[in-house]
């Protein structure tokens, strides 16, 4: 299978602290993969590398086959890192509408995307009045404008509901299934052994673990931390 990302001992430091520490990492094409690690394990850090938002202090990462930060490779990946910064007293669709005229992208993409994450219903509302998991859809909707082979969403259940999760989850699934590959952060194994076909363990800026995530299935996150496999 085509890597969609490939990365080689890639490290941040950030004065005297390591924040990513030598990380290798292959996601290959259609793959739900998950990064999970506790927090301030570097998975953020790394992700932000991956967007060219953050230069490496050393190591290499390739994504879609072009340096990270590439805008031909960026053309061709969505991403939602740290919440959706949107327009609270704006509609949904008001918002989406802004970041496509930015993004260059056509209106007709907004309806489709409005579709994939279940907000086609609640579009004109504003976004002020959306509950965090409706936000975390809507800057999903976002990333999804670009019809983007590669979505990166950093922790998006963090902080939900029980149902605003379960929302989430399903839709990250719909995404893996209409063929994305899909990079997708979490401090909680059960949350990947759910919905991620495999899954990378990122602690204190290392992998600790790269494996499918069947060969994972059982073990409890601190289980993982304490057994790397290699
Ligand atoms: P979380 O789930 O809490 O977001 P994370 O796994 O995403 O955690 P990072 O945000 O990548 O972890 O942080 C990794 C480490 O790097 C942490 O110790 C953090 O404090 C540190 N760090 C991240 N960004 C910076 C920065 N700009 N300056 C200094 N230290 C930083």
């Amino acid at each position: 299978m085509t890597s969609v990302v490939s990365v080689e001992n890639l490290t941040k430091r950030y004065g005297d602290i390591t924040a990513v520490d030598g990380v290798s990492l292959e996601v290959r094409s259609g793959e739900v993969f998950g990064f999970l690690g506790p927090n301030g394990a570097g998975k953020t850090t790394t992700l932000r590398m991956l967007l060219g938002l953050v230069s490496p202090t050393s190591g290499r990462a390739l994504v879609l086959g072009r340096a990270p930060g590439d805008p031909g490779a960026l053309a061709r990946v969505g991403a939602l890192i740290e919440g959706p910064g949107l327009y609270p007293y704006l509609s949904g669709r008001s918002n989406l509408e802004i970041i496509a005229r930015y993004a260059g992208v056509s209106r007709s993409a907004i309806a489709p995307a409005l579709e994939t994450v279940g907000l086609t219903d609640r579009a004109d509302d504003k976004f002020a009045k959306y509950s965090l998991g409706m936000k975390q859809r809507l800057g999903v909707a976002a990333a999804l404008l670009k019809d983007p082979e590669l979505v990166i969403l950093d922790e998006p259940t963090n902080g939900l509901d029980p149902q605003g999760m379960r929302d989430m989850r399903a839709l990250v699934q719909n995404l893996g299934r209409e063929g994305r590959t899909v990079i997708l952060s979490s401090h909680l194994m059960s949350e990947v052994q759910q919905i991620c076909s495999r899954v990378a363990v990122i602690n204190n800026g290392r992998i600790v673990a790269d494996a499918a995530v069947e060969e994972l299935r059982g073990q409890s996150d601190l289980e993982v931390m304490a057994h790397p496999r290699d």
